[in-house]
């Protein structure tokens, strides 16, 4: 079922360089309604449970350091389509393929430090969303 919400992160580069107010910006400028948010820092065992499916992945014990090295911001956004175009707005998961304009052209240093998470499906949405956000958190 589509929910017309997805979750994203601002994750730990971004908090660190500063940018997250002109991300913000640029959601918003895209028409998404924020309808939750939170600064928080993931331990080591979230970080391995919100990336289980990447565990056998040769990156992932840099994935969870980095995930984990400082405070993110965890976000529900809604909007029509709202995975779907989230996706297309923060642009491929390597910034060095991402179209321009997007967030992780603008704002991703590398593959691995990449600014932004976005949710792959609205199952995953939710799931995601539920992860970081009890029912009386969203809005
Ligand atoms: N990642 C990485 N190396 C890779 C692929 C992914 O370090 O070769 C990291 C990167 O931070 C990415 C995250 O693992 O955002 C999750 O990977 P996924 O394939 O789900 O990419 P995404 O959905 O974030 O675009
Ligand atoms: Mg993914």
């Amino acid at each position: 079922m589509a929910t017309n919400r997805t979750f994203t992160m601002l994750k730990p580069d971004s908090v660190e360089k500063g940018y997250i107010g002109a991300i913000l910006e640029k959601i918003n400028a895209t028409g998404f309604r924020i309808v939750a948010m939170k600064m928080t820092q993931m331990t080591v065992a979230d970080a391995k449970e919100f990336y289980a499916i990447h565990s056998e992945r040769p990156f992932f014990g840099e994935l969870v350091e980095y995930m984990t090295r400082g405070p993110i911001i965890a976000a529900v956004l809604e909007k029509e389509n709202a995975v779907e175009d989230f996706r297309a707005l923060i642009g491929a998961t390597n910034p060095a393929e991402a179209a321009e304009g997007t967030i992780r052209k603008m704002y991703a240093a590398s593959m691995g430090e990449n600014a932004v998470h976005g949710s792959d499906s609205d199952e995953n949405a939710a799931i995601e969303s539920a992860f970081h956000f009890s029912g009386r958190e969203m809005f």
